[in-house]
C-alpha cells in the first residue's frame, strides 16, 4: 500500500530551504505544517554543512542572516545561540561569512531537532534525490537513481542550490573561486605566488574581487607588481546604498536598474561591496600595483602557464522533474520560477504544487531585479518574501 502523502517535501536543506520553516514559524503555522507531514531531504550528512563556508566577508549585513527568524517563534533558540548573538553585535555591518555559515548550520539543527517531535515530519540526511516524479494524481515522489520513492507529498519545493559554472578539472593550473574561497587550493596559490607565476582571475563579480582580496591577504607579501590579472569582460558594478547599483565606469547609475522597487527593502545588495569593493577601488585608482585589471583575455605564455581562477558565476544544480510517463516537465537546466516561487513548465505555466527557492532559479518575470543572472540571491530574501509567498500557497 502506498504511504499517505505528506503535505510538503523540500529537496535540499541548505540556507534557502530553511526559509520554509522560518516563514511558517513567522506565520504561526509551523506546527500545523509539521503535523500534516513535512520532509526535508539532503544528500549531505547531518554534520556536513558546506553552504557559505567561504573564508571571506559576507556581502550582506550580519543582521540579514537573522532577519527572517521570529524572535518569539519555535526556532528562537537559533537567535540565542552563540553564533546568533555574535551576528547581533554589529547587525548593519558585513561579517565573516564562516560565522554566518555556522549560524545557518545551527538553525538547520534547530529545524531538524524540531521535526523529531512530530510523527509525520522528518529530516533525511545522506539522501540524494535523483529526480522528482509528478504523478497523474498530483502527488510528488522524490526518487533515487533506481526510481524508488524516498518521500511522497502533495507539494514540493526544489532548493538544491547551484554549482560553479566552470568545472574544476582543467589541470593543475586551473581552479575555481569556489575552491579558493573554501581554502581548498592554498598549496596551488602559494606555489604560484612563490614562483612568480601570473595569476588570472576570470570575472568581475563579488566572487572575483573576494578571491583577489583573499590572495592579497594570505600571500600578498610575496606577490609581484601585476602578478594578479583580473579579466572582466562584462561591466563591473559597484554597490551604492539607494535605489540603484551604479555602473563603475559610467555615469552614476545610468541605465543600470538592478533593484526591483518592489523588493528594495529586502534586496539591499547588488554589485561589489565591502572588502571586494575596497579591493576594486584600490586597483582602479592605482594604489594596488600587484593587481591589474584587463578588459580582454590575455594570450597565455606557453612557457609559464598562469594559474587561472574562474569566478564566472554559478549554474543551477539539475533536478529533473518528470511526469507520470517519465517525460521532463521543463527542459534540463535552470528551473524558472514566477514571482510567487512557482516552478514553470516548458510552456511557462506554473506546475501545481511545485515551488523553487534559492540560488540557481531564474525568474523570467523580473529580469531587472537580478544580480549576475540570479535574481535576489540573498539569504534575507529567501527567508523573507520568497519563503512567505510559498508558505502562503501550501
Ligand atoms: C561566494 C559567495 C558568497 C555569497 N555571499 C552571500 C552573502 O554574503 N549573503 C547572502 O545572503 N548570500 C550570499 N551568497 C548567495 C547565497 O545565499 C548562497 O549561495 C547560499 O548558499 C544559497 O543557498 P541555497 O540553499 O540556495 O544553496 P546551497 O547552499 O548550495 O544548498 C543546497 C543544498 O541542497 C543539497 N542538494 C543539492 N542537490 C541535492 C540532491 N540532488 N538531493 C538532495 N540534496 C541536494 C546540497 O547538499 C545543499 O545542502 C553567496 C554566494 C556565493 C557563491
Amino acid at each position: 500500500m502506498q504511504p499517505s502523502a505528506a503535505r510538503l517535501q523540500v529537496v535540499g536543506f541548505g540556507p534557502a530551504a530553511l526559509g520554509i520553516p522560518i516563514a511558517a514559524d513567522r506565520a504561526g503555522s509551523l506546527d500545523a505544517l509539521m503535523r500534516d507531514g513535512c520532509v526535508f531531504l539532503d544528500r549531505r550528512g547531518r554534520n556536513e554543512w558546506r553552504s557559505l563556508d567561504y573564508d571571506i566577508c559576507s556581502n550582506s549585513a550580519a543582521g540579514d542572516f537573522l532577519a527572517g527568524l521570529a524572535p518569539d517563534g519555535r526556532l528562537r533558540a537559533a537567535l540565542r545561540s552563540p553564533e546568533g548573538r555574535a551576528l547581533q553585535v554589529d547587525p548593519d555591518q558585513p561579517v565573516a561569512l564562516r560565522l554566518a555559515a555556522r549560524f545557518l548550520a545551527r538553525t538547520a539543527r534547530e529545524v531538524a531537532d524540531y521535526t523529531v517531535r512530530f510523527d509525520r515530519a522528518h529530516t533525511l540526511f545522506g539522501t540524494a534525490v535523483d529526480h522528482l516524479r509528478h504523478d497523474a494524481d498530483g502527488l510528488f515522489h522524490s526518487c533515487d537513481t533506481r526510481g524508488r520513492t524516498l518521500a511522497l507529498s502533495r507539494s514540493a519545493v526544489i532548493a538544491v542550490g547551484a554549482r560553479p559554472r566552470a568545472g574544476d578539472d582543467g589541470g593543475p593550473w586551473f581552479t575555481t573561486s569556489e575552491a579558493v574561497l573554501r581554502r581548498e587550493r592554498d598549496a596551488q596559490c602559494a606555489r604560484a605566488v612563490g614562483a612568480g607565476t601570473p595569476i588570472r582571475v576570470l570575472g568581475g563579480s563579488h566572487s572575483a574581487f573576494s578571491t583577489v582580496g583573499l590572495l592579497l591577504r594570505e600571500w600578498g607579501d610575496g606577490l609581484r607588481p601585476g602578478q594578479i590579472r583580473v579579466e572582466a569582460r562584462s561591466e563591473i558594478l559597484v554597490y551604492r546604498p539607494g535605489r540603484r547599483a551604479a555602473s563603475a565606469g559610467g555615469p552614476s547609475g545610468a541605465g543600470v536598474a538592478t533593484v526591483d522597487p518592489e523588493t528594495e527593502p529586502l534586496h539591499r545588495f547588488s554589485g561589489l561591496r565591502g572588502e571586494s569593493k575596497t579591493v576594486y577601488r584600490a586597483v582602479v585608482h592605482g594604489t594596488e600595483p600587484r593587481v591589474r585589471l584587463l578588459r580582454h583575455s590575455e594570450e597565455a605564455d606557453p612557457a609559464t602557464p598562469p594559474l587561472t581562477i574562474a569566478a564566472t558565476g554559478y549554474r543551477a544544480r539539475r533536478l529533473p522533474v518528470l511526469d507520470a510517463s517519465g517525460r521532463p516537465l521543463f527542459p534540463p537546466g535552470e528551473a524558472a520560477v514566477d514571482a510567487n516561487g512557482r516552478v514553470l513548465d516548458g510552456g511557462g505555466r506554473p506546475i501545481p504544487g511545485l515551488f523553487g527557492i534559492g540560488l540557481g532559479h531564474c525568474s523570467p518575470l523580473s529580469p531587472t531585479s537580478g544580480d549576475g543572472g540570479y535574481p535576489m540571491a540573498a539569504v534575507n530574501v529567501f527567508h523573507g518574501r520568497t519563503a512567505s509567498r510559498i508558505v502562503a500557497q501550501l
